[in-house]
């Protein structure tokens, strides 16, 4: 049988990756995962608010196996809810980029 490649990033521990099976269906060949990171440094988003111990926002990686598409998302959520917000890396480069620019506006002014 043949092997699953795994991408560097991936954790065993979170993958649910499996080889293409004849006749499958969307989503049975599973995802490489990250394991998550938390993110310290957001309080809240919307209504959302974050706790370090009990509701951390997180973010980790995915990529579906094949037959679907490599293509790497970057997945913000929290334990319940893991992507409120996937988006491929070209769109969170492009995003952080932006960000950049408009917080270079702001450069170093004001306590951290
Ligand atoms: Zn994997």
């Amino acid at each position: 049988m043949e092997d699953v490649e795994h991408p560097g990033w991936c954790d065993l521990a979170h993958c649910t990756a499996t080889v293409p099976k004849p006749g499958y269906r969307a989503g049975e060949t599973g995802y490489h995962r990250s394991a998550p990171i938390k993110l310290e440094h957001v309080p809240s988003v919307a209504e959302i608010v974050f706790d370090a111990e009990l509701n951390p926002l997180i973010a980790h990686l995915s990529r579906a196996c094949p037959p679907w598409e490599p293509v790497t998302f970057l997945n913000l959520g929290t334990l319940a809810e893991p992507q409120l917000v996937s988006l491929s890396t070209a769109h969170t480069r492009a995003t952080m980029g932006q960000l950049g620019e408009l917080l270079a506006l702001a450069g170093a002014d004001g306590p951290t």
